[in-house]
């Protein structure tokens, strides 16, 4: 089949219900990524999708996934694999709403529920199932779940599947599906990993991909840190150390920890002090005034202390959490490279921390990258060799690498 023009759903060669479920969510006009990606998918084409959550890819794969299901056939012929059950749900009720009145069915799999529930409800004929890894794997090799009938292999966040360890279970999965079937794989980022399980389960692929613009200033560089618990401290102190900003903002999500995180850095050659909402009046005026003009180097504060901050521009903003919601990181990030300044955002994680890692990436349309001279992990950190020479004797840091940009 080949591709079609198409500039509105009504155009497309899709079931009439399908077309008036789209009309009753209020999509008439494709956006980019689905406007690249329907045509290829409906005329069989392997199809890579590079593009974030927000951009619309969850129809882009499922409106031409659901056209070509058959109800009559009560055999899994789409399976999607989600790396979370949070967006195994986003997902299915974007499925539910595409599927009324065609005579599909359509199921989540995912932990949590039981599994004589979702098998009974199996063995009653689902064209399309959506679930996490492990689940499904677990469903299939109980057999449960027959997914020899599939033409459709859908990935959604593949490279956050592979960072949260599903390698092997995608493997088992992709391996008890049909040879001859369509595979769309949807990534943020199209890392060695992804590449690899592209290289082996896709064929011929298309390659599409939406860039769009960053929420942060282009002269900011975004940069994570592995570390745990008490290894934060000593990071932070080395950074401090190491950079020596004329102004750095220490973000905590925790209120209760900013006067223990301030004592623990000090003795890193700038004057610390911390805020938040528990000091007094007159005693976050001063020392809003001191870190203004200069006399506090690095302050450690909590979101709602930094308010008052809001006209600074600093250096050097350090993540101690990352914080839960990702406005919170724009908003942070937002104190450093103003007005066509190089900044440098840099966010301590544990490995607890990579989901929401990928939700501020996603929603910021930025990456994070390793910073340049740690080890993977900060316990085995013995400081910043690596750093570029012009920056070694600077006072006010200044011009570091930019290591991370849009994503692309
Ligand atoms: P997604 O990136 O799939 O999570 O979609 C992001 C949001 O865009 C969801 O709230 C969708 O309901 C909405 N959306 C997706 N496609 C369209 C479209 N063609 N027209 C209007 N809204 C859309």
């Amino acid at each position: 089949m080949d591709t079609v023009e198409w500039t509105r759903f009504e155009e497309l060669p899709i079931p009439e219900a399908l077309k008036a479920n789209l009309a009753r969510l209020g999509f008439q006009e494709p956006t980019p990524i689905q406007s690249a990606t329907i045509s290829k998918v409906l005329a069989g084409k392997d199809v890579i999708g590079q593009s974030q959550t927000g951009s619309g890819k969850t129809a882009a794969y499922l409106v031409p996934v659901i056209a070509r299901l058959d109800a009559a056939n009560p055999a899994v012929q789409a399976i999607v694999l989600t790396p979370t059950r949070e967006l195994c749900v986003q997902v299915a009720e974007v499925a539910h709403d595409l599927i009324q009145d065609t005579g599909l069915r359509v199921m989540a799999i995912f932990g949590g529920f039981s599994l004589d529930i979702q098998s009974a409800a199996l063995r009653q004929g689902v064209q399309l199932v959506l679930g996490t890894p492990g689940r499904v794997k677990d469903l299939m090799m109980r057999d449960r779940l027959d997914l020899s009938h599939v033409r459709n292999f859908i990935l959604d966040e593949a490279d956050e599947m592979l960072d949260m360890g599903f390698l092997n279970d995608i493997t088992y999965i992709a391996n008890r599906t049909p040879k001859v079937r369509q595979n769309i794989l949807f990534s943020a980022t199209v890392a060695p990993g992804v590449k690899q399980l592209i290289n082996e389960y896709m064929n011929y692929p298309d390659h599409i991909e939406i860039k769009q613009a960053t929420r942060t200033a282009d002269t900011l560089s975004h940069h994570f840190i592995n570390a745990n618990g008490p290894e934060k401290d000593s990071t932070i102190r080395k950074l401090l150390s190491t950079l020596k900003p004329g102004a750095a903002l220490i973000f905590s999500n925790k209120k209760q920890a900013v006067s223990r995180i301030a004592s623990a850095i000090r003795g890193c050659g700038l004057t610390i002090d911390y805020l938040h909402g528990g000091r007094e009046q007159d005693e976050r005026m001063r020392i809003m005034r001191n870190f203004r003009e200069g006399r506090i180097g690095a302050l450690v504060c909590t979101d709602v202390a930094s308010r008052g901050l809001d006209v600074l521009s600093v250096e050097l903003v350090v993540n101690y959490d990352l914080p839960r919601e990702p406005d919170v990181y724009i908003h942070r990030v937002g104190r450093t490279g103003r007005i066509g300044e190089k900044g440098m955002a840099i966010s301590l994680v544990s490995h607890h921390d990579m989901a929401i890692l990928r939700r501020i990436e996603s929603h910021a349309r930025i990456q994070l990258t390793p910073y340049p001279g740690f080890p993977a992990s900060a316990s085995s950190n013995t400081g910043f060799s690596k750093r570029p020479s012009d920056e070694k004797n600077s006072r006010r840091y200044k011009g570091h690498r930019r290591q991370s940009g849009p994503r692309r």
